[in-house]
């Protein structure tokens, strides 16, 4: 066992940029996991360390690295965020916190839920290297399925595809995402995986077999035209996404060309059209089967040339053309973009590709031009909900008791929260609690809070509710609220803040709930019969000369023009006052 300890740490060191630093953080982690075992038998510090490995091979820092070494400490052993701050530093604690913020998160499985759970971790990691251990952690935790409970590996599995997947697909890390998927496969989807596995096993070795004996035909016709290679081999389509495929081509094996592909590595960009070219002149290529994600990359970044070929015995390959840089980038995502630039360091450049809004950053924007292109076909909902995640800065994510995510605008408030799950819930709200202990209705919701709302029926919307709220939805059932009929929100000649004072004929029962209104004979900025009531402060007389205050229930207050409460109300509220005049 402390063989294999060994073994894994000396693999994970070699050759690193810090062994320093590894060392410390695998120490760390031993002594804090030490007697822990994992479901399969193992020593636990194999978990943490095949995690770091993954890290490793997917080019990340050393910090990043030493991260993944202790990223199950705080939630696992007796060691605190504190101790690991620290050893280690703020940065390494800050990635270590992220991680285990993010393993909270419940997934409950239901299935229009999985974009909010893709941005909701988004913008939960403000650190993208922390969803790169997260997905790192959840590939080794795979490993080990077979020791859970088959109700407990299946919610994993489907957990996996559904949110884990298609976030390192977004992140642009299709190796990580093609793994993590044909690891989940089995356990999610039994039965399919059981049907597919039979039939393709043996396409796969023949088409292999046959992708052999063109590797000499295509390097002879390259070199006639001054082209070395530097590197050809063939990829075979992962197992879930020929699975995905197989369900939109009628179950067809005959029509998926790419299940094994020829990927052909040349030196620069003018080499890959000039290979595409040669490789055109051999076999004649299958019309409307090229694709130039050169110069139209995918929205994750993806950049290859692919074709589609008839080759001998007319039977169709698919061929992907690509330099050494494109195919890093296709393995490692935007960890490879930081590979090759490593002067700007990975977090000036995740900062710039995935916080800075789009119009600051033109590679995003970039981006995000070409996605609009790909997704013109969407309806206008799937289409706002999937260019959103781009804004997921400006939104927050937060949970109702029930494991549901809200996706609210940023600085939103459990006002806003209550109205969104319901018109009464908001109503009716009295009091919220956020993350159990009782917050503010004006408190400013974050990503990831669960939050309550305790309503009460005698509860009724305040004004004040609308200085602060920040959703349109909770702006206009609070002013239906106060003017439920259209025909009080058509009455436009009033200045906009009258028009949220109920006016006395609408609202009679009210009114004699509430007795302390009264019908004034006071005129609010040249309008008769609006609800006023006369300040206890400077009690003031017909003839003096008035101010109106508007209030949250009552109407306006009616003050004398130069009393010192009023004056204090003005300053802090001016848009409240309100010219008023005796009758
Ligand atoms: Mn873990």
């Amino acid at each position: 066992m402390s063989n294999k300890k060994q073994r894994l740490f000396q693999e994970l060191i070699k050759d690193s940029k810090d062994p320093k630093l590894i060392k410390k953080a695998y120490q760390f982690a031993e002594k804090a996991h030490r007697n822990q075992k994992r479901a399969s038998g193992d020593d636990f510090i194999i978990h943490p360390l095949r995690t770091a490995i993954c890290l490793k091979k997917a080019k990340l820092c050393p910090t990043t690295i030493a991260a993944g070494l202790l990223h199950d400490v705080p939630d696992d052993t007796a060691v605190t965020d504190e101790e690991i701050k620290k050893e280690f530093g703020k940065e390494i604690a800050l990635l270590v916190e992220g991680v285990s913020k993010l393993g909270k998160i419940k997934y409950h499985g239901v299935e229009r839920q999985a974009e909010n759970f893709r941005k909701l971790f988004l913008a939960m990691a403000e650190d993208v290297r922390v969803i790169f251990i997260k997905l790192c952690d959840r590939l080794h935790n795979l490993k080990s399925l077979n020791y859970l409970r088959p109700d407990k590996a299946k919610r994993i599995a489907l957990e996996t595809i559904e949110i884990y997947a298609p976030l390192a697909y977004r992140l642009g890390i299709g190796e990580i995402k093609g793994r993590l998927e044909d690891f989940a496969f089995p356990y999610a989807f039994p039965d399919e995986y059981k049907k597919l596995l039979p039939k393709v096993k043996d396409k796969y070795k023949k088409r292999e077999n046959y992708l052999k004996k063109l590797v000499p035909i295509i390097k002879q016709e390259l070199k006639k035209e001054e082209i070395k290679p530097i590197q050809i081999d063939s990829r075979a389509k992962h197992y879930y996404s020929l699975y995905q495929k197989l369900k939109r081509y009628n179950d067809d094996l005959d029509k998926i060309y790419d299940l094994v592909a020829l990927r052909i590595i040349v030196k620069n960009v003018e080499d890959c059209y000039k290979t595409l070219g040669i490789i055109h002149k051999i076999w004649k290529p299958l019309p409307g089967r090229t694709k130039d994600y050169i110069a139209r990359p995918k929205p994750n970044g993806y950049r290859s040339l692919h074709t589609s070929i008839s080759c001998m015995d007319n039977k169709i390959i698919e061929i992907q053309i690509r330099t050494p840089q494109m195919h890093k980038e296709a393995e490692f995502g935007i960890a490879a973009h930081w590979y090759y630039s490593e002067q700007k360091g990975l977090k000036t450049y995740i900062k710039r590709l995935v916080s800075k809004p789009p119009e600051r950053n033109l590679y995003w924007l970039k981006q995000l031009r070409e996605w609009q292109e790909e997704t013109k076909k969407f309806s206008p909902d799937r289409y706002l909900e999937s260019l959103k995640i781009d804004f997921f800065g400006q939104r927050v994510f937060v949970f109702t008791p029930k494991g549901d995510i809200i996706d609210l605008p940023k600085n939103a408030c459990p006002v806003d929260f209550a109205y969104a799950i319901h018109t009464e819930v908001g109503n009716h709200c009295q009091e919220a609690k956020v993350n159990g202990k009782i917050a503010r209705l004006n408190q400013e919701l974050n990503s990831g809070d669960l939050v309550e709302i305790i309503t009460n029926k005698k509860r009724t919307p305040s004004r004040d509710w609308l200085d602060f709220v920040k959703t349109s939805l909770a702006k206009i059932r609070i002013k239906k609220w106060f003017s439920p009929t259209e025909q009080t929100e058509k009455k436009v000649s009033l200045p906009k803040i009258l028009s949220f004072i109920p006016i006395p004929v609408k609202k009679e029962k009210k009114l004699k709930e509430e007795k302390a209104l009264k019908k004034g004979s006071v005129s609010l900025a040249g309008e008769k019969g609006m609800l006023t009531n006369i300040a206890k402060c400077c009690l003031p007389q017909p003839g003096d000369k008035i101010i109106g205050y508007v209030t949250k229930s009552k109407g306006a207050t009616i003050h004398k023009i130069d009393c010192s409460n009023l004056k204090r109300l003005k300053e802090k509220w001016p848009q409240k006052i309100i010219k008023a005049t005796w009758d």
